[in-house]
């Protein structure tokens, strides 16, 4: 017999689609096959040189030991500009937190804060890691379909719908990922509105996206639209999408004092806190004037419009155009049905994405691991030659299909 034994609570959590997804690409290409990837989920740019160099001098400069467990001092000060600056949003250092990485913070933050039976209110197509930390967590994910129609956003019906006395929070991610979608100032006025109605729900804004937004300039926060809710939200942000800077894992909350200290004391319990030398390149990143960011982002935008204008010229594909994040969110329900040249019948859009991988050698994620269907997801965090060249399969391999 032997002596491992896996938790129980492991097994109501699944691995992540996305990290699933990377492996079995990894795999494809030891096998020699030719695979174009639209999976990546970071942007494929550098870490700009400013911020390499702090963390180099941090090194040099001796900066390698344990620092407070919540981050460092000069950190959470620059976090706090940034709110302040960003989004409207006055916090003190001691209500902020410093995480391994945005997704950490989210974790940390249900940590701390869900028991067997508090519900989680997720809009869908959500970021496929909700659910199942909610679920390590003991509580239970209440997802709330967000059809194409609403925008793939949550309507205030929905989520006046949605609340029971069980709730204990409500998951908001603005722009989204998968489908770029962004709340406008008035839609979260009104979804305030209902939270008001509610004041045993607490709320985790996700605005890891803020910066890679399409559409108008501004940036609106729904604690900064309306500062009644301040009290039970948590603001969760990080510097992995606007700087580059996904392997080296730094993300922050801010929040209630209360909430906040619970964190940190799990974190003085499991990680002792994120990487020093990491947390000096993200202060230069956000002491720095992101002079780079425009580029990107228009750089993002014409990689958009490039995969808009070749997926929808595909029979049996749809899509409109994101307002933000770098993936695009495709409505196959015209492929639903079709037959394959060997006689199989999609019956998915997982079949969907398997029949992109096999027959085309293109990897997308499908939309049932984001909670919608059908639907796909496909990156545009990717050169622009690459998205050619996979909406060029995609579409030879739609045309084999037969009804
Ligand atoms: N939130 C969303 C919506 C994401 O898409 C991701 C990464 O893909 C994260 C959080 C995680 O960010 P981090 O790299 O800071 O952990």
């Amino acid at each position: 017999m032997s002596a491992i034994r896996i938790a129980a609570r492991m097994r109501r959590i699944k691995p992540s689609p996305s990290s699933a997804g990377a492996d079995r690409l990894a795999q494809l290409r030891r096998e020699g096959r030719d695979i174009v990837s639209l999976l990546i989920g970071e942007p494929d740019f550098d870490t700009p040189e400013t911020i390499r160099r702090a963390a180099i001098d941090a090194i040099e400069s001796g900066q390698t030991r344990y620092t407070q467990t919540a981050g460092t001092l000069a950190l959470r000060q620059a976090i706090a500009a940034k709110f302040e600056r960003e989004n409207g949003l006055r916090y003190e250092p001691r209500d902020i937190i410093v995480t391994v990485g945005a997704k950490h913070a989210i974790f940390n933050a249900l940590s701390v804060s869900v028991e067997p039976g508090d519900e989680v209110i997720i809009p869908a197509p959500y970021w496929v890691s909700y659910p199942d930390m909610v679920l390590a967590c003991d509580g239970t994910p209440v997802i709330v379909p967000c059809p194409e129609e609403h925008g793939f956003l949550l309507t205030p019906a929905a989520l006046e719908a949605a609340i029971t006395p069980a709730t204990r929070w409500l998951i908001l991610n603005s722009p989204s990922n998968p489908t770029g979608a962004a709340y406008s100032a008035d839609q979260l006025r009104d979804l305030a509105d209902v939270l008001l109605r509610h004041p045993q729900v607490m709320l985790l804004t996700d605005d890891i996206y803020e910066h890679i937004r399409f559409g108008a300039a501004d940036n609106p926060h729904i604690v900064a639209i309306e500062p009644r809710l301040r009290e039970r939200a948590v603001v969760v942000n990080g510097v992995s999408k606007t700087y580059a800077m996904t392997g080296w894992r730094i993300g922050y909350a801010a929040g209630p004092s209360e909430l906040i200290a619970a964190m940190d004391m799990l974190q003085s319990q499991s990680t002792s806190g994120a990487c020093s030398i990491s947390q000096a390149a993200a202060l230069a990143a956000l002491r720095t004037e992101p002079s780079f960011l425009p580029g990107w982002v228009a750089t993002y935008r014409s990689r958009r419009d490039l995969a808009l204008q070749r997926l929808n010229a595909i029979p049996g594909l749809r899509c409109t155009a994101p307002a933000g994040a770098f993936y695009l969110w495709v409505n196959c329900a015209g492929l639903i049905g079709k037959r394959t040249e060997q006689g199989q019948r999609l019956e998915s859009d997982l079949d969907v994405a398997l029949y992109f991988l096999e027959s085309a050698g293109v990897a997308v994620i499908g939309g049932t691991s984001y909670g919608l269907s059908p639907y796909f997801r496909a990156s545009i965090a990717t050169g622009a030659e690459v998205i050619e060249e996979a909406c060029r399969r995609i579409a030879a391999s739609v045309a084999k299909l037969s009804s």
